[in-house]
């Protein structure tokens, strides 16, 4: 039996792993886009490491276009097996996917249009029309439940706590010698407390381990008492100055966050009477994945359904689709909260919703999330005055507040609670989906906490197990 690591290898974007067993059934653990507008990002993506017809089964951790972005473009090339997620995921999988499927043929067509008819035109990596096949191989597996595979192989998926639908994949092959080893792959970790999600939960212990480690270099800080925090911005904006509080956000998790948050504060009565929108049609089409999958909700979520059955809408909540519908929130009088994506400001309407804010002292940008430096809301979090946005230069007048409690991934702290007990079984541990330098810093903590070996494999590396 061996595994080849075929993205996110000392990456953070890229998830791919292949396994195969000793009878030579392949089995491909997610298959994730690079995220990155390289040569090389974009060559990474074009061509599989492996044959996509020569692998049998693809199950996937979950539905972040990091790890499922290229499953279009798998089954578009040849690969003819089922595809396993939970039943969450694969809901969250037809609209991200066409989602992304938009964005690449977006990207096709602005690029040619640039190019001019000189040279070839770049072909989009799949297209909306890709899609419907790559669905069609998914298989709705529910958490908790060892699924038989292959006769030599059961799966069982458990809750990762990070985002809707996301787990934790063990594996239980049986080899060609008769005995049977324990195969975890982590996907990412989720974080414990959080709202809505489950807290994550731990794998059997296993023989071999293939651990995220986007975090493993540091803590997360200590949650502020966030419900209260935001109230007072949105008093402070809309209420004292009658501003409009713009929070750019991505479209799954975060806005359902601030949603149920907004949700809680109007049920307990204490939300000022101010117009709400969740301006994004990914965020509308992914809240109706969230309402349909109550299956996937914490104990306090369960709860709190018994006397508000939509936690994720009120009265002064508006959810925006269309193009004229997010054009007219340009011209709305008064204050008002606009949720809108994507979170770094640097594509979607939020950019449009920057422009139209950052200009005025009455306004604040509500900043809830990572920003690449070189993204809109990257300069703001660096303290910029002013940003250059579509062409024009817009000097920043508005309120900038940065949150940074809301993260999905585990710190340090949780990935070592989350693998305790792991050491008297595990013989090895694959870091993946992270910087070689982070991956060095919780390999020392792994060794700490007694674990016997850790690898940080690099791209294209095949290990024998
Ligand atoms: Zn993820």
């Amino acid at each position: 039996m061996q595994i080849q690591f075929c993205g996110a290898a000392r990456e953070v974007t890229g998830s791919a792993h292949l396994l195969t067993l000793d009878d030579g059934y392949k089995i491909l653990l997610d298959c994730g886009l690079y995220q990155g507008r390289n040569k090389e990002m974009e060559d990474f993506n074009e061509n599989f490491i492996f044959k996509p017809e020569s692998v049998d089964c693809l199950l996937l951790s979950h539905a972040h276009i990091d790890h499922s972005g290229r499953i279009p473009k798998l089954v578009k090339d040849g690969f003819r097996g089922q595809i396993y997620a939970t039943h969450a995921t694969r809901s969250l999988c037809a609209i991200m996917l066409l989602d992304s499927a938009f964005i690449q043929e977006k990207d096709a067509e602005y690029f040619n249009k640039k190019r001019g008819k000189f040279g070839e035109g770049k072909q989009p990596l799949y297209t909306r029309a890709d899609v419907k096949p790559a669905m069609e191989r998914f298989v709705g597996l529910p958490y908790e439940h060892w699924e038989r595979i292959h006769p030599n192989v059961e799966v069982l998926y458990r809750d990762a706590g990070h985002i809707l639908g996301s787990a934790n994949v063990t594996l239980r092959i049986k080899r060609a010698d008769g005995t049977t080893t324990t195969f975890g792959f982590s996907g990412d970790i989720g974080r414990p407390n959080r709202p809505i999600l489950r807290d994550p939960q731990p794998m059997p212990p296993c023989d071999y381990i293939i651990c995220e480690s986007t975090y493993g270099d540091r803590e997360h800080d200590l949650p502020p008492n966030e419900i209260e925090r935001f109230l007072k911005i949105i008093k402070d904006t809309c209420v004292e100055k009658r501003g409009k509080l713009l929070i750019p956000a991505f479209s799954l998790g975060r806005t359902q966050e601030i949603v149920h948050m907004l949700d809680q504060l109007e049920n307990a009565g204490r939300l000022p009477k101010i117009k709400v929108f969740v301006d994004s049609p990914l965020a509308v089409n992914a809240t109706t994945v969230f309402g349909a999958h109550p299956e996937c909700y914490d104990a306090e979520l369960q709860e709190y359904m018994l006397t508000d059955d939509n936690p994720f809408g009120f009265n002064e909540l508006t959810y925006t689709q269309s193009v004229e519908e997010s054009k007219a929130l340009n011209y709305l009088k008064g204050p008002a909260i606009i949720i809108s994506a994507s979170g770094m400001m640097n594509a979607g309407r939020s950019k449009h919703h920057l422009r139209n804010t950052m200009g005025s002292p009455k306004n604040t940008i509500f900043i809830v999330g990572y920003c690449s430096p070189e993204t809109p809301g990257g300069k703001l979090r660096a303290g910029a005055s002013g940003l250059k946005l579509y062409g024009d230069y817009h000097e920043l007048r508005a309120e900038v507040v940065i949150m940074d409690s809301f993260s999905a991934h585990g710190d340090r702290s949780e990935m070592i609670d989350f693998l305790a007990g792991q050491q008297d079984t595990c013989k090895k541990i694959f870091l993946v989906h992270g910087d070689i330098e982070r991956m060095e810093a919780f390999g020392a903590v792994l060794k700490e906490n007694d674990f016997r070996e850790w690898v940080a494999p690099t791209l294209e590396q095949t290990i024998e197990l």
